[in-house]
């Protein structure tokens, strides 16, 4: 993708003092320049270094000092500000007592704190994940950062459950860099592990969401206890933001399947309220209620829309400080089998008595009209050939391709893969997610 440098628009010197941040909105068609000239800043969590020049784009951040910096800013901002009052204080002590809870976990080796944020949309939950995640880094720890957000796949893609381990800095430019760490390894054990929902919201297949997140957490335990770097640092997981009946109860889901004892709420009384209500008869779960920052900006459909784009765009094509190629091949629609995950055909009433139409929820059903393949993203699975239909929900991905064209005549389909050479497996799941290659 192309982007254009702002030309004509002067550089300017803004000067933070301790404890204050600049918050700033750039649209995903320019790009704007930061470099720190002088003091010391971060943005959610990560380190800028000094005299650095790190350019954004599509970005709404704040760049945070605790001590006070001068920064100089070059380019068309769509907002920019300074801004004395944040919450950052009370992160940072909540990073603090977690901090501690690995301490003690190491000295009786023993699991450490597996953290759970959630609250509303738009509140900063990923934002506070990148803050605790970097500041346990920047102390020696090495967690796993846990995503169930399937609408905006920071780890790797839209519509995937996944972990990784915070092994290295969270990159300022590009958050977790899906392209570098995704796309160039897969099928490689540094690939970030994950699991394929296929749909934006839990609530489109809760069934399905469960099963995927139950998953998920089985393998991210098991990494756990073979790991004894991460297993004392433990695990902190970001969510999705629902927090209706049925965002209560994937709430509890997660909680229960990673075993969570730390959880974060942000930004909703009421969430709050309820959380300790839920569980005031488990002592060894412990609820925080932390202030949402005046900074986190709410992301309209469009922006979101334009976000998951550029992911998946990410994804194939890397970025303009790690550009990829992505290999364009032919493939025999007889060596791949496409599968979806089946919907409810047929009206409850028009089943027989005691069969629920809800009942293919997690069955998987053979894709045969290719058209239907067009211009969808699909997730590699890691299963064998002769895997039974029923097991291939619970398979891992070894990566994605997205169908680009079709030919029935001559039964073949154009695929965009990062990597050369024949598919590394010959199952795929199809789900929801369309996208043209612009
Ligand atoms: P959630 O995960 O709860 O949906 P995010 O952490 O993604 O919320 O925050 C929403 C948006 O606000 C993101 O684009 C994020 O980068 C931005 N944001 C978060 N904190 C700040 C801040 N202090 N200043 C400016 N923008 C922020
Ligand atoms: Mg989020």
């Amino acid at each position: 993708m192309m982007q254009e440098k702002d030309e004509g628009s002067d550089a300017r010197v803004i000067d933070l003092e301790p404890d204050s941040e600049f918050r700033f909105e750039v649209d995903f068609k320019t790009q704007i320049q930061i470099k720190i000239l002088k003091g010391t800043a971060e943005i959610f969590g990560t380190e800028l270094a000094e005299g650095v020049e790190y350019s954004f784009s599509g970005r709404k951040a704040a760049v945070y000092t605790w001590h006070g910096c001068s920064l100089e800013a070059r380019g068309t901002f769509l907002v920019e500000y300074t801004a004395n009052e944040t919450p950052m204080t009370s992160y940072l002590n909540t990073h603090l007592a977690i901090q501690q809870l690995r301490s003690t976990a190491k000295a009786s080796n023993e699991l450490g704190p597996r953290v759970l944020v959630i609250g509303p949309h738009d509140v900063g939950k990923t934002s506070l994940c990148k803050i605790m995640a970097s500041y346990a880094f920047r102390q020696g720890e090495k967690p796993l950062y846990v995503s169930l957000d399937t609408a905006e796949g920071s780890i790797t893609m839209p519509g995937a459950v996944t972990a990784t381990a915070i092994s290295h800095l969270i990159d300022i430019e590009e958050g977790f860099g899906s392209s570098a760490t995704t796309a160039a390894s897969m099928g490689s054990t540094t690939m970030p592990l994950a699991y394929y929902y296929g749909y934006e919201s839990p609530s489109e297949n809760v069934k399905m969401y469960k099963l995927v997140v139950s998953r998920l957490a089985r393998t991210v335990k098991s990494r756990l206890a073979a790991d004894p770097e991460s297993r004392t640092s433990g695990i902190i997981i970001d969510t999705s933001g629902l927090i209706d009946p049925i965002g209560y109860e994937l709430i509890q889901h997660a909680i229960d399947e990673f075993s969570v004892n730390v959880v974060v709420v942000l930004g909703h009384e009421r969430l709050y309220s309820d959380m300790t209500k839920i569980y005031k008869d488990q002592n060894n779960i412990s609820i925080v209620k932390l202030n949402k920052s005046g900074g986190v900006v709410e992301r309209d459909k469009q922006f979101k829309i334009q976000l998951q784009r550029s992911k998946i765009q990410e994804y194939f094509y890397g970025t303009s400080k790690c550009e990829l190629s992505p290999y364009s091949m032919l493939v025999n629609f007889n060596d791949i089998n496409v599968w979806r995950v089946g919907e409810a055909i047929a009206p409850s009433s028009a089943l027989p008595i005691g069969m629920e139409s809800k009942d293919n929820e997690t069955e998987v059903v053979k894709v045969d009209s290719y058209d239907m393949c067009l211009h969808s993203i699909m997730a590699i699975l890691n299963a064998d050939d002769s895997e039974h239909d029923n097991k291939l929900l619970e398979s891992s991905v070894v990566g994605f391709i997205y169908i680009s064209d079709v030919n029935e005549d001559k039964k073949k389909m154009t695929v965009l893969s990062p990597s050369p050479g024949r598919l590394p497996r010959r199952h795929v799941l199809m789900g929801a997610f369309k996208w043209m290659e612009t």
